[in-house]
């Protein structure tokens, strides 16, 4: 069911601890609003997540928050760009880092991604990383110079592959992430720092054995997935463009470390580009969270809901490109308005003697899609199927036994709400994103329909009116109700 991307074949999914399966993901860089680069492989993270915890694995799920050792590349001077903010506004490097964990995080409860289960910071583990280059220093594969430790690569690539994840060579690599500071104290372009010796300036620093400095930022990953996860886990995951040089280094870092590979599979989301382009602030087409959700960015035509967009992504496989326009948004929100009204339609529909449908089906066929490397989007064609029968059940066109209907139901709520994470946005959110209004709404009317019978028509009108104040309004027909939410 997963793509292990160093076999590039499809496997079986067998956790190395089970029922433990212990998965560690690239969280975000904080020093920005949440975008929506973030969105995608949040989701489809927590789509792994969801979908390992219902299958009854318990999963230990680790998002770091790299909160130091990230230095932009196009940065002229080389500052992190947390210690460059803070400097500025007169701030402690960690009030800006926290301040945008904290957007991060209510973005992410906007998006119904759920936390994971551990959420290390860089700048808390730097006793373990300064730990980790020492191992790598003792398999050979490090060298220090001028205080900098640098990863040599070369040596390394003696006893292993360097590029075994992206499938690149050594000669092929040429560097494309420019060292900012002290390129000259690197015996080669490709070797990568483990740790930097601070310039005076500097604010964000560490006392170490070779200087006063910070770890390269692709030691944090090597280091918690270690302490968090031990020496073997089952699943590294990530967006694509980490693939190199992070991952890649990552790798080295592990393999140079514990002399052997540590993640069993990796895991990469593809990237999403806006009407057809990358998403870039040179481009004036970067639009975080917020601008979506509220509509105020120049390129949206209107706002778009958390749930329009957590829908837009699952409907895409997490490995094929995704294009945001506002065409594709608008199309996605239509679509998500006809699930839930499908779902609200099968709240509603009454049960019958006998069954013309196979109830079954539907569990079946959504399994079958997920297993075959997490495909959301051919889980969604198959809700679609059956929000046709869902209408027909209501219309009388198809019969469900109430055995059935309940199997439904419970198939319904597992896939659309516990699985893909979706919520009904217009229903009450206290369930958790469960539909309770419906089996409480058809609770209060059969009680009026009840009152009517015994013609105490004071209760039926109270509880008509109770139900359209809040918003429902109520249908009598000859055989019984209708209702919707206005
Ligand atoms: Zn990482």
């Amino acid at each position: 069911m997963l793509y292990n991307t160093l076999s590039r074949k499809k496997e079986e999914f067998v956790p190395l601890n089970p029922p433990l399966v212990g998965m560690y993901v690239c969280g975000p860089t904080v020093y920005g609003d949440p975008h929506l680069g973030h969105a995608r492989p949040a989701i489809t993270f927590d789509l792994l997540f969801r979908y390992l915890k219902a299958e009854g694995y318990k999963v230990r799920y680790v998002r770091n928050i790299t909160d130091v050792g990230h230095l932009e590349h196009d940065a002229d001077e080389g500052e992190d760009k947390i210690a460059k903010k803070a400097r500025l506004e007169q701030l402690e490097p960690m009030e800006v880092a926290h301040y945008y964990t904290e957007r991060y995080h209510a973005a992410m409860d906007e998006l119904n991604v759920l936390s994971p289960s551990i959420e290390p910071h860089a700048s808390g583990h730097i006793i373990e990383q300064i730990e980790f280059i020492k191992r790598i220093m003792d398999a050979g594969d490090a060298y220090e110079s001028n205080g900098s430790i640098y990863f040599d690569v070369e040596n390394y690539n003696r006893r292993h592959r360097y590029g075994v994840l992206s499938g690149r060579n050594l000669d092929d690599i040429v560097t494309d992430t420019r060292e900012l500071d002290g390129q000259s104290d690197k015996r080669h372009s490709y070797d990568f720092a483990l740790w930097k010796k601070a310039s005076p300036e500097h604010i964000m620093r560490w006392p170490s054995p070779w200087s006063d400095g910070f770890p390269g930022w692709h030691m944090e990953c090597s280091a918690m997935s270690t302490k968090y996860l031990g020496e073997r886990f089952d699943i590294h995951g990530g967006g694509m463009d980490l693939m190199f040089p992070h991952h890649e280094c990552e790798i080295a870092q592990s393999a140079s470390a514990l002399g052997h590979d540590s993640a069993k599979y990796w895991v990469h989301n593809n990237m999403i580009t806006i009407n057809g382009r990358k998403m870039g602030k040179s481009l004036g087409n970067f639009i975080t969270l917020e601008q979506l959700f509220t509509g105020t960015h120049p390129l949206l035509e209107q706002a778009y809901s958390p749930m329009t967009i957590r829908f837009f992504i699952l409907q895409a496989h997490y490995r094929s490109t995704l294009d945001f326009s506002n065409d594709a948004l608008q199309a996605a929100e239509k679509g998500l308005d006809r699930l839930m009204k499908g779902i609200e339609a099968l709240g509603k529909a009454k049960p019958s003697n006998a069954s013309t449908i196979n109830a079954d089906e539907l569990a079946e066929r959504c399994e079958e899609a997920m297993a075959d490397d997490l495909n959301s989007a051919a889980v969604i064609s198959v809700l679609f199927d059956w929000v046709r029968i869902f209408n027909q059940l209501v219309e009388g066109q198809q019969s469900a036994s109430a055995e059935d209907l309940e199997k439904l139901r419970a198939t319904v709520n597992r896939w659309v709400f516990d699985i893909l994470g979706l919520r009904d946005e217009k229903a009450a959110t206290a369930g958790g994103g469960k539909d309770l209004v419906s089996p409480l709404v058809n609770m209060l009317l059969e009680m009026r329909m009840k009152a009517k019978a015994d013609r105490d028509w004071a209760a039926s009108d109270a509880i008509r009116d109770r139900l359209t104040a809040i918003g429902i309004r109520v249908k009598d027909r000859k055989d019984g109700f209708d209702w919707e939410i206005e």
